[in-house]
């Protein structure tokens, strides 16, 4: 029974790994697009597409599997590079005064 909560977003906690390709080495091979299709897809030379590059949790497994199956070892998994942090909302409360003290001793 599913709790309803998730941690993550609506495509799976992320893992903070991306698939890469070194396009010097990839022939072509399709593999990687049968062990991930939730990930790759082959363009119309058979050469693979991402869906997404983000690995999630669930789908870790499987990326693994396919980094390690393809035969021209051109699939990769990294690190996400970081995020740039969103911006603060702008802030439209006007900046409070303090009233001068006037007090004469
Ligand atoms: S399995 Fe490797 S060589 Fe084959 S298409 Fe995928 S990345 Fe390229």
């Amino acid at each position: 029974m599913s709790t309803g909560t998730s941690t993550g977003t609506s495509t799976g906690t992320s893992t903070g790994m991306d698939l890469q390709i070194d396009w010097t080495r990839c022939d072509g091979h399709g593999l990687c697009a049968l062990l991930l299709p939730e990930s790759i897809w082959l363009d119309d030379r058979g050469f693979p597409v991402f869906r997404r590059r983000e690995v999630p949790e669930h789908l870790l497994p499987h990326a693994r599997r396919a980094v390690a199956a393809c035969p021209a070892l051109a699939l990769r998994l990294e690190r996400s590079a970081p995020r740039p942090a969103p911006h603060p909302a702008p802030s439209h409360t006007a900046p409070s005064h303090t009233a001068p003290s006037h007090t004469v001793r």
